[in-house]
């Protein structure tokens, strides 16, 4: 119990835990981003030849969360626990593979010292408490789900729903906001943007976003309360106008490439749980209501 009581009276050093449990965590959700739509797609595949009574196909090796170990796409070589390093071992290795020099992207490392340091201040805002715990883990869901939806344009059920349930778990002990607050930000996030979605539908014959930003929307409700929802939307059509910009001009893509939603929306709420009555209040006093 010595180390929970020193850490409780001693923020810099809490702060410092959280930054390297981030660092530790941003390295699994390296993992989790490269395997689970994987292993998604895998299942809907034995799922559909189910359904048309195609024979099964031949059972593949062990792939999952866990299983088998890391290795280099190009040479196979197994990446050794010391090679496993948050950012240190990229840096050790000058971002090459130790078997055959091929470059490493330098992706896992930027995900893993974001994971960190987003960690670090989570604990810094709220301290050494249950709010810390519950934000650390949306904060790692949102990470992975944002870059799942950027890779793939998809917000996986897996990890939206059970954060979705964790939410209304938290507030139901007040930990956020109060129970019927988040539970009415679950339905109107949910409703908000399928509205919007069978608007767009409706008017232009086209999909304009996926099921998954309902969900993810709802989830952010179901943690912050239906208080957050506004802000929530208009942060996330700000930077995804600001972003996409951005990336228009970056990649010079053409304008019907799909643009995920998920990662504005993630953003936005994680900016909304955080800051949300701070940019609110600001807002009304230089709009002249206080
Ligand atoms: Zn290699």
């Amino acid at each position: 119990m010595h180390l929970i009581d020193f850490l409780a009276g001693n923020l810099p050093a809490f702060v410092l835990c959280a930054l390297l449990l981030g660092l530790l965590i941003g390295s699994f959700l390296n993992v989790v981003v490269y395997r689970l739509p994987k292993m998604m797609q895998r299942d809907w595949r034995i799922q559909a030849r189910e359904v048309l009574e195609l024979p099964e196909e031949p059972a593949g090796k062990t792939f999952n969360l866990i299983l088998p170990n890391s290795s280099c796409p190009r040479c196979n070589h197994e990446i050794k626990a010391w090679e496993n390093i948050p950012v240190i071992s990229y840096l050790a290795l000058r971002g090459k593979c130790s078997g055959c020099k091929a470059p490493i992207s330098a992706r896992y490392p930027l995900v893993e010292l974001a994971c960190g340091l987003l960690s670090a201040y989570v604990a810094w805002h709220f301290g050494f408490t249950l709010q810390t715990a519950g934000m650390l883990v949306l904060t790692w869901g949102l990470l992975a789900m944002s870059l799942i939806d950027a890779d793939h344009q998809l917000l996986p059920d897996v990890l939206v729903l059970p954060l979705l349930w964790l939410g209304l778990i938290a507030n139901h002990f007040g930990v956020y906001t109060s129970l019927e607050d988040a539970l009415w930000g679950a339905v109107a996030g949910y409703l908000s943007l399928w509205s919007v979605y069978w608007l767009f539908k409706l008017i232009t014959g086209k999909e304009g976003m996926g099921h998954g930003d309902f969900k993810l929307l709802a989830m952010l409700g179901a943690w912050g309360g239906w208080q957050v929802l506004p802000l929530t939307i208009l942060l996330s059509s700000l930077v995804g106008a600001v972003l996409g910009v951005i990336m228009l001009r970056l990649r010079n893509a053409e304008t019907s490439t799909p643009i995920p939603f998920g990662p504005y929306l993630a953003i936005a709420g994680w900016i909304a749980l955080l800051w949300g009555d701070q940019i609110t209040s600001t807002y009304l006093q230089f709009a002249g209501f206080h």
